[in-house]
């Protein structure tokens, strides 16, 4: 059971009216679900109560109807027909004893209102700050709007009640929330008793907090979600200034939800972010106030989390991310798994479900927003089906969950693996700079593989259709993976780009093998996710002078999804790559290559003594197909089934082939579900006409 290191973790907590049975906070994030599939995000939330933690919050729930941030999909609490899906998500999160929490969200200055077509309203007026430049500015609240958003305020925290929470968050972080946005000097230039003196500036949520206490604050707990430090610099809210504000307003909220600057400072990816990176800005606020704290820091190891305790820096464990690669994080640490935590690799995979509006995955868990669509739950299995045994060929990420997940429905399962490592792609990419977290997906699954009788691997076998039609098993599982083109095929380039005879062409799989070139090299970037920006990186670190061109208007556009890009684009800069925007490459010559820009068509060239191609892959098949031209043979040689997934099918980020493996061996001896849809969805109700 318990190690008694942990027993800290498990101390019941207060919360102004209400008690947390333990100190495993799981703080607000959004799932790219929200108000258009809340049975979906309601049953998320339910998988982590059954997990074991505390506290339980939404993602933010835009509280009114004159602040909102489509495109983005959260939660809404507009009015009371919006109650019964919150109640249901309350309901989940309370199943195994923990407080259910709403964060009320009024996005001021953050909220252009694109589908409510209403003027947006914030302290001051200036334009709306979203991730995508909206042509769109907000006016100052007048006095007596201020007295409205008060109102608003206190009539959503009664639809909280009525919605069954425990918990309100108000938020004022990340940029986000209007509380910050009065609280910092940058939005704030009020001349009224609103704006000037930080007692000016904080008078507003003060009043907000007063009003909501006198009409909930007997049965919620109030917390308030501050920003660590806007880092901008003289007229921001600094460190030092929360510091004061804290200091100032000692009991205003029930707890401190601190949580760093901007969305991209406070979830950075472990590429730039350790493991408790805010810790320095929190360590020492505790004090300045009688109410517990919680903070952030992708925390994923209990000895870190009771160091943060008994350091006297929080009284809480906030995770994010942590929570989504484990909900079952906490129940592990008190049944004294430790070893079976899935730790959270960095990827931010879980945030472009947000940031493109569709709805998350997680590299680590690809139950992860499917416990309700698909009815996969991250701790078990559906039952074994008819068959017996599995051969799966690749130990990629693909091959990986595949195997850990059919040995759980109790499956018999050899894994065949070319290489004398497992982990495919993610045993080499996670040697490239800033990626080592990323061999956790394989690490988890080598462990949790090692404690199985039923699965061996066998390494330095490289199989043909030959050796897998002798062997004898049921089910064959192709996750071959893909391998990285040398003739520039992806967007640009449809069809193989002119490339002389002469010039010196290497892809990223050359590289991770070691085959690094020198001088001036050239990076021709159009598949634009990390891969590019990262090979920058170790070139220079090799010695190379780097160019990298793409043809788009950002270095590894996709990161913006990542919550990276920019800080990626500083990186490589710092580091004197010279980056090239806008502009492709028409040719590679054998010391140059001719780049036009994609706008006008204008060539110019520049030196190259080798180019590296990081352009698309292609997936490693041939197996898969000597499998199908052989498929009268199958029933002689006693095979059932060949099924080809992961990168082997069609090449995506690492998340995808862990769905997918995941997914092969949830289906496997199951009923073909023919036409229908392979997964439950929710549609608007129709209104009366
Ligand atoms: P995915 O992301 O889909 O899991 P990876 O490229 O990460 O794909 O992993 C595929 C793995 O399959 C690699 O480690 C590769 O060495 C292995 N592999 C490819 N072909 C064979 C084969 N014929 N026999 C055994 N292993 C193979
Ligand atoms: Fe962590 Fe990546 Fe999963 Fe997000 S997607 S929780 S960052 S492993």
């Amino acid at each position: 059971m318990r190690d008694p290191r942990y027993d800290v973790l498990f101390e019941p907590m207060r919360i102004g009216p209400v008690i947390a049975k333990n100190r495993f906070y799981q703080v607000p994030h959004c799932n790219g679900g929200g108000y258009r599939d809340p049975s979906a995000a309601a049953e998320m939330r339910g998988t982590k109560a059954e997990g074991g933690w505390g506290v339980i919050f939404t993602e933010q729930c835009e509280m009114h109807h004159s602040s909102e941030i489509t495109p983005f999909i959260e939660l809404r609490l507009w009015e009371d027909k919006d109650i019964p899906q919150l109640r249901r998500m309350s309901e989940k999160m309370k199943t195994h004893g923990a407080l259910a929490g709403i964060q009320l969200a009024y996005s001021g200055i953050n909220g252009p209102n694109l589908y409510t077509k209403e003027v947006p309203l914030a302290p001051s007026p200036l334009p709306i700050r979203t991730f995508t430049n909206d042509p769109v500015q907000a006016r100052a609240l007048s006095k007596s709007e201020i007295r409205d958003l008060r109102r608003w305020f206190v009539n959503a925290a009664k639809r909280s009640k009525l919605a069954g929470f425990d918990l309100i968050c108000l938020y004022g972080a990340h940029g986000f929330g209007i509380f910050q946005h009065f609280l910092s000097r940058a939005t704030n230039q009020r001349t009224d008793e609103y704006g000037g003196s930080l007692e000016n500036r904080a008078r507003f949520v003060n009043e907000v907090i007063a009003d909501i206490r006198d009409a909930v604050g007997d049965t919620m707990g109030l917390t308030l979600r501050v920003s660590l430090d806007e880092s901008i610099g003289e007229l921001g809210f600094s460190n030092s200034e929360l510091r004061e504000f804290i200091e100032m307003n000692r009991d205003l909220p029930d707890l401190w939800d601190l949580a760093h600057g901007t969305w991209e400072d406070c979830s950075g990816p472990s590429r730039f972010k350790e493991e408790a990176a805010q810790e320095q800005l929190v360590r020492g606020i505790r004090e300045l106030s009688g109410k517990p704290v919680v903070g952030v820091g992708r925390f994923t190891s209990p000895d870190v989390m009771v160091k943060m305790i008994k350091s006297g820096t929080l009284d809480f464990i906030g995770c994010a991310r942590p929570s989504i690669a484990d909900p079952f994080l906490p129940k592990k640490v008190e049944e004294g798994r430790i070893e079976d935590i899935r730790e959270c690799i960095g990827c931010n995979i879980c945030i472009t479900g947000d940031m493109t509006m569709s709805i998350s995955r997680c590299t680590q868990n690809p139950t992860f927003m499917e416990e309700w669509r698909k009815g996969w739950h991250p701790e078990h299995m559906n039952a074994k089906g008819d068959s017996e045994n599995v051969l799966i060929v690749g130990s990629g990420p693909a091959g990986l969950e595949a195997a850990w997940a059919l040995c759980r429905r109790g499956y018999d399962v050899a894994i065949a693996e070319a290489r004398t490592e497992i982990g495919g792609r993610v045993a080499r990419e996670c040697r490239l700079p800033g990626l080592s977290a990323w061999g956790r997906v394989r690490d988890y699954r080598a462990y949790q593989l090692s404690q199985r009788a039923n699965v061996e691997t066998y390494l330095d076998s490289q199989l043909t259709a030959e050796n897998i039609m002798e062997f004898g098993f049921q089910n064959i599982a192709i996750a071959t993976g893909a391998t990285w083109r040398r003739d520039g095929v992806a967007r640009q380039h449809v069809v193989p780009m002119m490339i002389s005879d002469k010039a010196a062409i290497y892809t990223p799989d050359d590289l991770m093998e070691g085959r690094i070139p020198g001088g001036n090299v050239v990076i021709f970037d159009d598949d634009h996710y990390y891969m590019g920006g990262v090979l920058a990186e170790l070139l220079v670190r090799k010695g190379a002078r780097v160019t990298l061109i793409t043809p788009s208007a950002y270095v590894s556009d996709w990161t913006n999804n990542t919550l990276e890009q920019a800080t990626i684009h500083a990186r490589l800069d710092e580091m004197g790559v010279e980056i090239v925007l806008n502009r492709g490459i028409t040719e590679i010559a054998a010391d140059h290559v001719l780049s036009n820009c994609v706008y006008t068509g204008k060539t110019c060239s520049y030196a190259a003594d080798a180019v590296v191609v990081v352009t698309s892959r292609v997936g490693d098949d041939l197996l898969y197909q000597e499998l199908l031209a052989r498929q009268e043979d199958w029933s002689d040689a006693g095979i059932r089934s060949v099924k080809l997934f992961g990168d082997a099918e069609a090449a995506g980020p690492i998340a995808w082939a862990t769905y997918a493996g995941h997914r092969y061996a949830r289906e496997l001896d199951c009923a073909p579900l023919g036409d229908a849809l392979p997964f439950r969805r929710e549609i608007t109700e129709l209104a009366a006409e």
